[in-house]
């Protein structure tokens, strides 16, 4: 480039690695893309892509209600009395009676003082961890946890720390170092409930008697918890029976509930201090009536038909044990989320094309999101998987697993 006065200097453009970029390109020319496939309908138990049924096995529509008639029919009736969307933050003129309704009833339901609902699930995290952990205090995060915890951590001013996947005597390690080089700082401890690719529970009893021996807070993220774990489906800390050690505990309501948008059940003063300083709710329009109002309906039927866990947890246990005896590594799986760990990247987009092409719906996973070499296709059941869709997606993916070498 020549500037004002005559000399070439050569800036380098911010697009370069765009225009460089062919990582996509090379695995669409290969005609194994996974990505971005667009439904033809309802994400439900079955689904049309590319005019292609499938069986879906890839959702986390954990108790099968994004396509029930009375969460719909709830989401239709909000749009008509209240339009179609808020046009400002919770903090202005963004909140309606609905999201209020929906706050009180999900402290009832998490058994907390208060409930705060953000736009989604990943703006729950941004919010509160950044807002939470301030110059002198400390995050210490689980190597697994979701994105979306990982960049909370790194939004506050903060130090973040990492331990070894659920691993509490590296987190003891890591606490005892932290506290050794920061005696006086608040500690926060961030972990997944579930975790969202392993489908593995984290080890609550152990991580909160370590957090109270060094006077650390908990926040446990729930998003694939909520509806799955526990007596009452309040996710990971009724599981153990530990509601009153977790002191904050993080949902979305993308995945059991339905809709979109994500919050906080905690102590009042908790709320009240995250409800006025978190950005990514102050400065974000807030979820809109039909949004509140599925899940509205979709807590109702979670709390009048626990049958419907069950069933979840009946299809979960089969589709283990069916993968485990064929002889597939199913890691720690011990959830609705069973994973078939293939190893390589590329091997996982070619198991998870002949799926595809034989009619089973999965998630391949890659790193970051696992780590390297560790590539898995990610599979997840939910309580409306019949016995028939379930035999059919054990056929398909033993009949791959033998061709791709995986399994004998
Ligand atoms: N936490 C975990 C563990 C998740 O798996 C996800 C979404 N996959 C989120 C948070 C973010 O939630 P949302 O998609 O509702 O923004």
């Amino acid at each position: 480039m020549q500037t004002k006065d005559n000399t070439i200097v050569s800036y380098k453009d911010i697009f370069e690695k765009c225009y460089n970029f062919d990582d996509a390109d090379k695995i669409k020319a290969m005609g194994i893309y996974p990505y971005f496939h667009p439904l033809q309908s309802a994400p439900g138990d079955e689904v049309l892509i590319d005019g292609h049924k499938c069986i879906m096995v890839g959702s986390n529509n954990y108790l099968g209600l994004v396509n029930h008639p009375k969460v719909k029919e709830a989401a239709a009736e909000a749009a008509r009395k209240y339009g179609s969307g808020c046009t400002g933050s919770r903090f202005l003129n963004g909140t309606l009676d609905l999201h209020i309704e929906l706050e009180n009833r999900l402290a009832k339901f998490m058994k907390k003082e208060a409930a705060l609902v953000f736009s989604t699930g990943f703006q729950t995290n941004l919010g509160t961890i950044s807002t939470l952990v301030m110059k002198n205090d400390a995050v210490i995060i689980d190597r697994q946890d979701h994105a979306c915890i990982v960049d909370g951590a790194r939004l506050s001013y903060g130090k973040v720390y990492k331990f070894a996947h659920n691993d509490m005597n590296d987190l003891e390690r890591v606490i005892d170092n932290v506290r050794n080089n920061n005696s006086r700082g608040g500690i926060l401890i961030v972990v997944d409930g579930i975790f969202s690719m392993e489908g593995d529970i984290v080890d609550l009893p152990h991580l909160v008697e370590v957090a109270k021996e060094y006077g650390a807070r908990v926040m446990v993220d729930d998003a694939h918890s909520i509806g799955v774990l526990g007596k009452t489906g309040a996710g990971t800390a009724e599981h153990f029976g530990l509601t009153d050690k977790v002191d904050i505990t993080m949902g979305t309501f993308s995945k059991s509930f339905a809709s979109l948008g994500g919050f906080i059940a905690a102590d009042a003063k908790v709320i009240d201090y995250i409800k006025h300083t978190a950005r990514s709710l102050i400065f974000s329009a807030s979820i809109p009536p039909s949004n509140a109002a599925a899940v509205l309906a979709a807590l109702d039927i979670l709390e009048s038909e626990p049958e419907r866990r069950e069933r979840l947890w009946k299809n979960a246990r089969r589709m283990k044990k069916e993968f485990q005896n064929l002889g597939f590594n199913t890691g720690n799986s011990a959830t609705p989320i069973v994973p078939i760990v293939v190893g390589d990247d590329l091997d996982a987009f070619a198991f998870w094309k002949e799926l595809f092409d034989n009619g089973v719906f999965t998630n391949p996973v890659i790193s970051p999101a696992v780590p390297p070499w560790q590539a898995m296709i990610r599979t997840s059941y939910t309580a409306n998987h019949t016995d028939e869709q379930l035999d059919r997606v054990v056929q398909v993916i033993a009949k791959v697993g033998r061709a791709k070498g995986l399994i004998s």
